[in-house]
């Protein structure tokens, strides 16, 4: 073959190369596409809002509009939620502003949790007897009330880095207050289940259930007082709160609930500044809530353990991935109660509990086959060439509260993620006479038992789950995220990050794809969603899903794809989110319907005392035999979908399915097998898991799923 040589001058090599460059770019996709980007969307470019009311989020838009930056729409947003969504957060609770500074590429957090007055000790929620005050009585007491730090954290934020004053941002939320705003289906369903509460002192309940008819969908909520708070505030900045007028209100309210607040802890209220925890995760950067709050250490945690694998290959919501996230979740939750609190007054080891070489060793005790029993408590300080004794009491069961998030990114880069609350739905249920806010009941995130980490003590902060986090790549702004939902607030940051990193779905499918959450075995909440052959699998594994699926958390996240400088943004469908860019990209959230899953069955089925969730056209019961979905039946058990040839005879078949005898199929597995007649429920009893002592205690390198190189 006769090769040819071509000479070429300088400026025609350079032509070469742009039509080679040219003739690539048109093969191949320009860049790398952007995990959580939304192909099917224009994306915005002057600002993005995530947030859980779409009045709020309106707010939030206009500053952007204004030319206000992230920080500036964030206290335009908290104050407009204190309006129409003044059961989950306001001037009467705290919260936690993550900031990202683009052009400084600074991360800093405002920390304006609420603290214990200076008049209370670890025994605040005993009673007489010593045990803890009962929940009702003791979450609506103003000894529940912590001294609020929401407006002094606004100012403060809007001072060192806003561009705008709380002045000009509580605009929006006066007009709220004084016009009114239309109920929506969600807060209308909030009132409904808050009746009682709402009632006990009857200030609130002249708001929300005015001549006593709770308000409903469509009605017009307008709150006189706290607009007449705002404008105070509007007026005289943070001062008339802490130290003047709306102060001695809210002091006189706590005394008269039997709390001990005071003028001077409401004076000596401070937000403080506080540096993020952060942590890699597959090459992004995770930058999220330091103490107080246990949020950031434990997602970074989750993260890391979830990172030796192969998250991908799992698959989303499969039974491999759902039985390792949840003992990753346990071995993070067991290390949270014991070494997690207001850093303030206890030292947290909060390099060593996300040390690779911890998390490497704490990964070990995911057992890839079953889930054995609950996850103790590591030794982080190991890591920090520290010994330091911290005591973890009993976690009590208490409800689960709510709060809100919301996440915003202005035209610069810059990003807010901010969760604020006032800890209950409507807090402790009081609302302060003729300023029209409700206290929160944040000291309840306390423990009310004495004696571990996280005890009541005067000017000590109260452990919080809240977890506003943001996600950086190579150094570019990425993501900014959170949810409200108490403990159940770190499992859904945690899985939106995998949903979008790993899973590769856009933002909002990531946040609507249906959640798992277990802060210890054997117990796990679920959404409706997770498919029913997955639940059962993973209650063969030992995994104990609660009877009936519940919505978890309400996730608001923004997303910059970094690639194309376009923002796009994803919002719960628990409430009414909305998503609100400047130019770009604008959505709110219909009520979702209900997804069904079935009616109650002929009969229960309940292996080793729990119920197994198995609905109406799953059962038959047919001549005093119970019978069960051959492939359902099976998936519960633990077996595979064959039917062994033995069983054969067995089946029962109906409008084409196959049915099998539970109690022949349970004896054949050696389970023992009794029918409880009055509660209709067909009993299996056996040690499903049959561990040896090696499976309980040990180590498991083999797993197919371990990244190992
Ligand atoms: N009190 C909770 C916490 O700080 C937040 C309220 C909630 O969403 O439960 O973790």
């Amino acid at each position: 073959m006769r090769s040819i040589s071509i000479k070429l001058s300088g400026g025609k090599w350079i032509a070469l190369i742009l039509v080679i460059a040219l003739l690539l770019s048109l093969t191949a996709p320009a860049f790398a596409a952007v995990p959580g980007v939304d192909a099917t969307m224009e994306g915005a470019t002057e600002g993005i809002v995530a947030v859980a009311h779409p009045k709020a989020a309106e707010a939030g838009k206009m500053v952007l509009q204004q030319g206000g930056n992230a920080i500036d729409a964030a206290a335009a947003i908290q104050l407009a939620l204190n309006v129409v969504e003044p059961m989950m957060s306001g001037i009467g609770g705290g919260g936690f502003t993550m900031i990202y500074l683009k052009d400084e590429n600074k991360f800093t957090v405002i920390d304006s949790r609420e603290l214990a007055p200076q008049n209370v000790d670890a025994t605040l929620f005993l009673g007489e007897d010593g045990e803890p005050i009962p929940w009702f009585e003791r979450h609506t007491s103003g000894k529940a009330v912590g001294v609020p730090g929401t407006l002094m954290g606004i100012e403060t934020a809007l001072e060192k880095y806003g561009t705008m004053t709380l002045s000009e941002v509580i605009d929006p939320a006066i007009k709220l207050a004084e016009e009114g705003v239309e109920l929506n289906w969600i807060n209308a369903l909030y009132i409904e289940q808050n009746i009682a509460k709402l009632e006990q002192y009857g200030t609130a309940a002249e708001v929300f259930i005015p001549n006593g008819v709770p308000l409903k969908k469509g009605d017009l909520l307008v709150q006189p007082d706290l607009a007449k708070t705002l404008k105070l505030i509007k007026e005289h900045g943070s001062d008339v709160f802490y130290n003047g007028e709306i102060g001695e209100a809210i002091v006189a309210e706590v005394q008269k609930r039997g709390g001990s607040m005071t003028m001077e802890d409401m004076r000596n209220y401070r937000a403080v500044e506080r540096t993020p925890v952060s942590g890699e995760y597959r090459g992004y950067e995770i930058v999220s809530m330091p103490p107080p709050s246990s949020g950031g250490l434990t997602i970074i945690q989750i993260l890391k353990l979830m990172e030796g694998y192969d998250v991908e290959k799992l698959g989303l919501n499969s039974v491999e991935y759902l039985h390792r996230l949840l003992q990753a979740m346990h071995l993070s939750y067991a290390d949270r109660a014991k070494y997690m609190a207001d850093e303030d007054f206890i030292a947290v080891p909060k390099e060593g509990l996300i040390n690779q070489e911890y998390i490497n060793e704490r990964r070990k005790l995911i057992n890839p086959n079953y889930v054995v029993g609950n996850a103790e408590a590591g030794d982080p300080w190991k890591y920090e060439n520290k010994n330091i004794d911290t005591t973890a009491v009993e976690q009590e069961e208490k409800p689960i509260g709510e709060t809100t998030h919301f996440s915003v990114i202005d035209q610069w880069g810059n990003m807010v993620a901010y969760t604020t609350t006032i800890e209950a739905v409507f807090g402790a249920g009081i609302m302060v006479p003729e300023y029209g806010l409700m206290l929160n009941n944040e000291l309840t995130d306390f423990d009310a038992i004495p004696g571990g980490v996280n005890e009541v003590a005067p000017g000590k902060r109260p452990l919080s789950s809240m977890s506003p986090t943001l996600v950086l790549k190579d150094g570019q702004p990425f993501m900014a995220l959170g949810s409200p939902g108490g403990p159940t607030i770190i499992t859904s940051v945690a899985q939106t990050i995998l949903n979008v990193i790993d899973h590769k779905l856009p933002i909002q499918e990531a946040i609507l794809a249906p959640r798992v959450y277990s802060s210890g075995y054997p117990t796990v909440r679920w959404e409706a969603g997770i498919d029913q052959d997955v639940v059962l699998q993973l209650m063969a594994k030992g995994h104990v899903f609660q009877e009936t699926p519940r919505d978890i958390g309400n996730v608001q996240a923004v997303l910059f794809d970094y690639e194309n400088n376009k923002m796009y943004g994803g919002a719960d469908d628990t409430r009414e989110g909305a998503v609100f860019g400047v130019d770009a990209v604008y959505f709110v959230i219909e009520e979702p319907s209900k997804i069904y899953l079935g009616e109650q069955g002929p009969f229960t089925l309940k292996i080793n005392d729990v119920i197994y969730p198995y609905y109406d056209h799953q059962m038959l019961l047919e001549d005093g035999t119970s019978y069960i979905l051959a492939n359902k039946l099976f998936a519960g058990l633990g077996l595979s979908k064959e039917i062994p040839e033995d069983l054969k005879e067995y089946t029962f078949e109906e409008a084409g399915n196959t049915y099998l005898p539970v109690r022949v199929v349970a004896e054949a597995l050696d389970y023992e097998v009794s029918w409880d007649g009055e509660n209709r429920t067909v009993l299996l009893k056996k040690d499903i898991h049959q561990f040896s002592e090696s499976d309980e205690y040990g180590y498991y390198d083999e797993d197919e799923f371990k990244i190992t190189n």
